[in-house]
């Protein structure tokens, strides 16, 4: 679709350039993504930013212009109204499990368990634990900092004790 400039980076900038549906980012697809209506034209969507959705060629295949026509069509997860975690569960395994009727029916018609997109989503979650353990690390750091500290500060005490000790029994010498 044709789309200002203006509205077309408003766009991209509002999804965090990334798909709306299935998290891939403009850097993992290598260029810019596509902007699509979430009703479809076909079915009398409109162009209002509401109803265009930043979404990756592969969703947007997917998705083409489904439109439920009846009460027992599922209706498709709309990003723009409701966030993903109200719908989809990501575990460890980087797959995505539906909570509700609309996320399997959505988890379906989009493929969102393609295998390059539990790829992505592994890479992200080692990501996140590496910088979990970074920084559990630098805080280990931080504490053996300062318990050297505490050390040195110790044994600069224990000698000026000695110090004053070995003074004391030099005075004692002395007297006798
Ligand atoms: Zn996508």
């Amino acid at each position: 679709m044709i789309l200002e400039h203006k509205i077309r980076d408003q766009i991209r900038n509002r999804a965090d350039y990334m798909c709306e549906f299935c998290g891939v980012s403009e850097t993992d697809s290598g260029g810019e993504l596509t902007v699509d209506h979430f009703k479809p034209r076909s079915k009398g969507g409109d162009d209002h930013p509401d109803n265009l959705i930043y979404g990756c060629i592969r969703c947007n295949q997917f998705k083409l212009d489904y439109w439920p026509e009846n009460d027992r069509d599922q209706m498709l997860w709309n990003p723009r109204s409701e966030s993903s975690d109200r719908h989809f569960l990501l575990l460890d395994d980087g797959i995505l499990y539906p909570l509700t009727a609309m996320g399997s029916f959505t988890l379906k018609r989009l493929r969102l368990n393609r295998p390059p997109l539990i790829a992505t989503r592994l890479r992200r979650l080692r990501a996140i634990e590496h910088r979990r353990l970074l920084k559990q690390y630098q805080s280990l750091l931080g504490l053996l900092e300062q318990t050297l500290l505490r050390q040195k500060e110790l044994i600069q005490e224990q000698q000026k004790l000695l110090k004053k000790q070995h003074e004391l029994l030099k005075l004692l010498a002395d007297e006798q």
